[in-house]
């Protein structure tokens, strides 16, 4: 509890402390720098309990005094001041919480630790309050500033403090973190590399129902949109409208969407796999039979090449559904265990005679990837929500032949 060990990644900021202390060179100011849910205040909650633990070692020992008193959430000599429902951390708090405290030695122990989340929302009045007592430190004082986005601070307070940038996690270390937690690993998989090494943001969705939805409805859509033509591919906006206020999450899963497909059409590129499809044959009546062509239309040939149904990256356990994505119909349902070319044989039935998308290229991938990038930079800057949205859509849309 309240240990390194608790964090999962970020070895270079947890040497730098460790060395801190062993080398007896602790500085009085920090800011760990890091978005939500990278581990900014398990860090610091570890540092300040090994600055205020008995053993004096480089992690603490979990069994002391202090650090019993820290893990039961009552140590007298370490501070926690945040924005407690408001907006921004004021001057008043400031001088209440820490300058007034840095007036009298440490109870017990050897520092005064002072944890300070939000940081960058502390006003310019309520900063240079607390350079003030930064600038000239009592021994005792140590400083452990959290922050989002260090780069709000006063360049005079930032200027004082030393500032350790938390990493990004590996996606594989991020995934073994969802599946301790009983994700499943298709969703682990997805949520890892969703969450772009961010461990708390990869856990919060995991439990977030509303996210899965959010994922599958958005996933279902761009492969509705890249059968469709450009005015067809308009009339979805209201798919995209209805999530507005989390749009910025649907670009995102867009984003990933384009990059998988893009990564898995670069490997079956490299593999030399032809890139199979599954077309429509004719509309002759409906018998069991191979409709199975290469992208390319050379000579039918037994084998097919079919999609995850999810979309997320091939691995092996393929389920294969209509290659047009549309809800599942009776007929044209395929399925094959794995990866290996399919015999001929049990395959394909026609449902309809509709024409059904080829798989895209990956030039075309890259031309979706960047349409989604560019709205969402778009939107950043404020652009005409629907504006944005529409234009994605256009380039979205499956390109005249
Ligand atoms: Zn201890």
């Amino acid at each position: 509890m309240n240990a390194y060990g608790d964090i999962i990644g970020q070895a270079g900021v947890k040497d730098h402390l460790r060395k801190a202390v062993l080398r007896g060179r602790v500085s009085h100011a920090y800011v760990f720098g890091g978005a939500e849910g990278m581990g900014k205040a398990g860090l610091a909650r570890a540092f300040a309990k090994t600055l205020q633990c008995l053993a004096g070692k480089d992690e603490p020992c979990g069994v002391c005094a202090s650090c019993r008193a820290f893990d039961g959430g009552n140590h007298p000599d370490v501070f926690y001041v945040g924005l407690a429902g408001k907006k921004s951390i004021g001057v008043n708090d400031v001088r209440e919480k820490i300058v007034r405290e840095m007036e009298t030695r440490p109870y017990s122990y050897r520092y005064k630790v002072f944890i300070v989340d939000g940081a960058e929302t502390m006003t310019p009045e309520a900063q240079n309050a607390l350079l003030k007592t930064i600038e000239e430190p009592a021994s005792y004082g140590v400083f452990l500033l959290l922050s989002a986005n260090p780069a709000l601070l006063l360049p005079t307070v930032r200027s004082r403090c030393i500032l350790l940038k938390l990493t990004p996690i590996l996606p594989t270390e991020a995934e073994s973190l969802l599946l301790s937690k009983g994700v499943p690993a298709e969703r682990a998989a997805f949520l890892a590399a969703y969450a772009q090494g961010n461990p708390g943001l990869a856990l919060r969705l995991a439990e977030s129902e509303d996210f899965t939805e959010l994922r599958d409805e958005t996933l279902a859509e761009a492969e509705k949109i890249h059968g469709l033509d450009c005015a067809e591919a308009l009339s979805r906006f209201p798919a995209f409208e209805k999530y507005r206020d989390r749009i910025g999450e649907v670009l995102d899963i867009l984003l990933l969407f384009y990059r998988d497909a893009l990564v898995d059409s670069e490997a079956r590129g490299k593999n030399g796999a032809p890139g199979l499809v599954v077309r429509k044959a004719d509309c002759s009546p409906m018998q069991p039979g191979l409709v199975v062509r290469k992208a390319d239309c050379s000579p039918i040939q037994p084998g097919l090449v079919v999609r995850k149904a999810d979309c997320s990256p091939m691995q092996p356990g393929l389920v294969v559904r209509k290659a047009d994505c549309s809800p599942m119909q009776p007929g044209l349902v395929v399925r094959k265990a794995d990866c290996s070319p399919m015999h001929p044989g049990p395959v394909v039935r026609k449902a309809d005679c509709s024409p059904i998308p080829a798989r895209p290229t990956a030039r075309e991938l890259l031309t979706k990837f960047y349409a989604v990038l560019d709205a969402k930079r778009a939107l950043a800057a404020n652009a005409n929500f629907q504006m944005a949205v529409e234009v994605m859509l256009m380039r979205l849309s499956r390109e005249p032949a």
